[in-house]
């Protein structure tokens, strides 16, 4: 088998917390190389047009590089990618676009052996160490319902305009469901919003967007059905359920409704295929990978995990772009000590 190339640290994930990990082993003047499965900030990529970050610009900027934005608010996904281009640009980084890594194993020896397939083209790269920042979004929390895949229903908001006078379903009542059956009303959309709880989860929702919406719905311009789940989508209705106080359907309770469209704001999930491959550990309902935190290290020597993957798939948000910031300098000095105390190059 043919080697591609070789490096001391291949950093899987080339979101805003796998581009920091490349400025400081950029800074550090170690070699390493940064895959993407698509493009750097894929996940901010598919984002809604002009979505502003809950986080302020200080909190989601790698620290020393200010992310300057002309308003003084939130930053648009827009300003944060433009933000991640030019970072990379600035260090002369290049990461391995549109090149997944599909498979990662270890090697007799210590080190790892990495698949990646661009194009149809598989290539071969061997590292001394791993760094999965893959993310905990790559795919929707799916309800496996029937007609969940019709064309006009959808887990992704692209742009509110496609809505305009038409009747939409919002399945959710978590941040961004409500931000998003926000926006698609002020466009013009003609909103119902289904939750499978019997309120709003208020602590968990930002204050000005409960706010908002609860002023909504009271003046009677959105239609809020909770404690209700889709249950069956056709191509003209959607049948909801009543649910029990867990937010499960209860058998017999049913409303048959006409929509034009379906956005199911139901959350995203974890891949954690590579973690799997490599003898990662994973925790709880939530998936969770096993590492130390004080080093970010996991149970397999030379595999790291960094960012909001630290936490898997999870349900209630505790890692964010501003809590990872910390992982960079552990993971960076638990490779330096490594590699003071070998021969400093790969094996
Ligand atoms: C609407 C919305 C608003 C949000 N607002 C905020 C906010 O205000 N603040 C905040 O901190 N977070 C926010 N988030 C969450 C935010 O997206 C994440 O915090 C951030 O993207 C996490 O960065 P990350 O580097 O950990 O992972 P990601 O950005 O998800 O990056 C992971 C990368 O890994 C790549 N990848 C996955 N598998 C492979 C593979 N096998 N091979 C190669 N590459 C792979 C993916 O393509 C992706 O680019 C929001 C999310 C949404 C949907």
């Amino acid at each position: 088998m043919q080697i591609n190339e070789k490096t001391q640290v291949a950093i899987i994930g080339a979101g805003p917390t796998g581009v920091e990990l490349a400025v400081a082993l950029t800074q550090a003047d170690i070699p390493f190389l940064l895959f993407d499965a698509g493009q750097i900030g894929q996940t901010i990529t598919w984002w809604p047009k002009h979505t502003r970050f809950f986080s302020t610009s200080e909190r989601i900027a790698i620290p020393g590089l200010p992310l300057t934005v002309f308003d003084q608010q939130h930053p648009t996904n827009d300003d944060y990618l433009a933000y991640l281009r030019s970072v990379v640009q600035q260090f002369g980084i290049q990461a391995h676009a549109y090149q997944p890594v599909i498979e990662v194993k270890p090697l007799s020896g210590g080190d790892f052996l990495l698949i990646t397939e661009r194009k149809g083209i598989r290539q071969h790269y061997r590292a001394a160490f791993v760094v999965l920042a893959t993310g905990g979004m790559a795919e929707p929390r799916l309800l496996n319902i029937p007609g969940e895949d019709l064309p006009h229903v959808s887990h992704f908001l692209n742009d509110p305009h496609v809505y305009f006078h038409q009747e939409l379903l919002v399945v959710g009542g978590r941040n961004s469901a409500v931000e998003y059956a926000l926006r698609c009303w002020r466009a013009g959309a003609k909103v119902t919003l289904s939750y499978h709880k019997s309120d709003f989860p208020k602590t968990s929702i930002k204050p000005a967007l409960l706010q908002d919406i609860e002023t909504v719905v009271r003046e009677g311009n959105m239609r809020f059905l909770p404690g209700t789940v889709p249950v069956e989508i056709t191509m003209q209705d959607v049948l909801l359920a009543t649910t029990d106080e867990l937010g499960n359907p209860l058998a017999g309770e049913i409303e048959q409704l006409p929509f034009d469209f379906v956005l199911l704001c139901t959350g995203y999930q974890a891949d954690l295929t590579l973690f799997r491959q490599l003898g990662v550990d994973l925790l709880g309902a939530e998936q969770s990978p096993r590492f130390d935190p004080e080093t970010m290290e996991s149970n397999v020597p030379g595999v790291f995990v960094l960012g909001t993957v630290a936490g898997g798939t999870q349900s209630k948000f505790m890692h964010f772009i501003e809590t990872s910031h910390a992982h960079v300098p552990k993971i960076l000095t638990t490779i330096q000590q490594r590699l003071a105390g070998s021969s400093g190059v790969i094996r």
